[in-house]
C-alpha cells in the first residue's frame, strides 16, 4: 500500500493507521488540513475489498471534508476516518472504544461524527474514550444528534435551487426525483420531497429500506441497475460515491443531479462531462453540508437547533450563486466550487 503515490493523496497533513488485534480494529484516520480549525469529518464503517480501497476512500473523503467545511463557512479543517468492517462483525463496543482511544491520541486535531454504517449510539460509545466526537444523543433544543436529517434538509434546499436554475421552477410539486440509497439521508430526503409534492423513484441494495419509503411516502421502486438512468427530472445520489463517470453519464436522462452522497464524481473531468450533457450538477460537498453544520454547532456549542436550521438554509443560495457563475462562464459547477473552497482555505477569500 502506497500513500504518497496514491492518486487521492493531496498533501494530507497526516494519515494515521490504527490497528488493535484483540478487538479486530483496522482503521485509517486522514487529516487533510487543519488550516481553518480541527480536521472534522465522519467515520465510515464499511466492508472494503482491501487496504488500498480503504486508503483511497479516506484520502478522497478527507479532502472533500476540507472543501465542504470551508464552503460551509465552518471553523473546521478536513478529516475523515474509515473502519474496515471485520468479517462477521458483531457490533462490538470494545472495537469502537479502542477507536476512540486512537482519536484521543490526536489531541483534538481530528473530530469525528457519523458517516455510512455509524449511528448516534456508536458515537456515544466512542465518546467514552475521547471528547473529540460529535453527533451525540440530542439534548432538547440544543444542536446535536444524528446529523442526517440536517443533511437531508440541505439537499432539499439544493434541489429547490437547482430546479429554479435549470428548469425555471419555483415549486417541487410534481417534480420527478430518483433517489439512489434510502438509508439515513435518503430516507429523510424522501420525506421532505413527498411533503413538497414530488414523485419519488427509489432504489437501495437493502430491500427493507426500499419497502419502508414505498409504504411511508408512496415511492415507486426501481432496480439498482436502473436508478441512474430513470426517466426523472432530478437524480439524487444518496448511497456511495464514484457513480458519475464516462460510462454512466451518457445514460442519465435527469437534467439535475443533486444528492447527499460524498464523492459522486469519479474524477473531476466528470463535472465537464455533465456540463457538456446539459446536466446541472450540485457539487456534493456543497449540497450535503447540512450534517457537518449540525456537527460543528454541537461541537462548539455556540448555536441552538433553530440556528442550525438557519445555517443549513444558506445551502440553497450558496448553490444558486455557483449555478449563476456556471451559467455566466460556462465552467462546470465542480470546478467553480473547488476554486472557491481552495481560496477560502488559503485565506484568499
Ligand atoms: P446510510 O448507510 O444510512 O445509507 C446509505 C444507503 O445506501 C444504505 O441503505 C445502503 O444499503 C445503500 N446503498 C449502498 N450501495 C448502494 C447501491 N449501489 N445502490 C443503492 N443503494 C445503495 O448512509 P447515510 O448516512 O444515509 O449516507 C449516505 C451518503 O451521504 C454517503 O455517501 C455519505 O457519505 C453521505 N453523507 C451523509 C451525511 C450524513 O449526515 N449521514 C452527511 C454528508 C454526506
Amino acid at each position: 500500500m502506497s500513500v504518497f503515490s496514491n492518486p487521492a493523496f493531496d498533501n494530507h497533513e497526516r494519515v494515521i493507521f490504527c490497528r488493535d488485534e484483540p478487538t479486530g480494529l483496522c482503521a485509517i484516520i486522514a487529516i487533510h488540513s487543519t488550516a481553518l480549525g480541527p480536521a472534522a469529518g465522519g467515520t465510515r464503517l464499511w466492508t472494503y475489498a482491501n487496504d488500498d480501497d480503504a486508503l483511497h476512500d479516506v484520502l478522497r473523503l478527507s479532502q472533500g471534508m476540507s472543501y465542504k467545511n470551508a464552503m460551509a463557512g465552518l471553523k473546521f479543517g478536513g478529516g475523515k476516518a474509515v473502519i474496515m468492517k471485520p468479517p462477521d462483525f458483531d457490533g462490538s463496543e470494545a472495537l469502537f472504544e479502542r477507536f476512540g482511544e486512537f482519536i484521543d491520541t490526536l489531541d483534538g486535531d481530528y473530530v469525528t461524527a457519523e458517516d455510512v454504517g455509524m449511528s448516534v449510539e456508536i458515537m456515544a460509545t466512542i465518546a467514552r474514550r475521547t471528547r473529540y466526537v460529535s453527533g451525540l444523543p440530542l439534548q432538547s433544543g440544543k444542536a446535536g444528534g444524528d446529523p442526517s436529517p440536517k443533511t437531508a434538509y440541505g439537499v432539499y434546499y439544493g434541489i429547490e435551487a437547482a430546479a429554479k436554475a435549470r428548469l425555471g421552477r419555483d415549486s417541487l410539486e410534481g417534480l420527478r426525483v430518483a433517489v439512489q440509497g434510502v438509508g439515513h439521508v435518503g430516507y429523510y430526503l424522501c420525506k421532505l420531497l413527498q411533503e413538497a409534492g414530488a414523485t419519488l423513484l427509489v432504489s437501495d441494495i437493502d430491500e427493507t429500506r426500499v419497502d419502508r419509503v414505498c409504504s411511508e411516502f408512496g415511492a415507486d421502486r426501481v432496480g439498482s441497475a436502473q436508478i441512474l438512468s430513470a426517466d426523472v427530472d432530478v437524480l439524487a445520489p444518496c448511497a456511495l460515491g464514484s457513480i458519475l463517470h464516462q460510462e454512466s453519464i451518457p445514460g442519465i436522462t435527469a437534467r439535475i443531479i443533486a444528492g447527499g452522497a460524498n464523492n459522486q464524481l469519479r474524477s473531476p473531468q466528470d463535472g465537464q462531462r455533465l456540463a457538456d450533457a446539459g446536466i446541472l450538477y450540485a457539487p456534493d460537498y456543497v449540497i450535503n453540508a447540512g450534517g457537518i453544520v449540525n456537527v460543528a454547532c454541537e461541537y462548539f456549542g455556540d448555536v441552538d437547533d433553530d440556528g442550525v436550521m438557519d445555517l443549513v438554509a444558506q445551502i440553497g443560495p450558496r448553490l444558486a450563486d455557483i449555478f449563476d457563475e456556471a451559467k455566466r462562464t460556462g465552467e462546470p459547477t465542480n470546478v467553480i466550487a473547488d476554486r472557491r473552497a481552495r481560496e477560502i482555505i488559503a485565506g484568499d477569500a
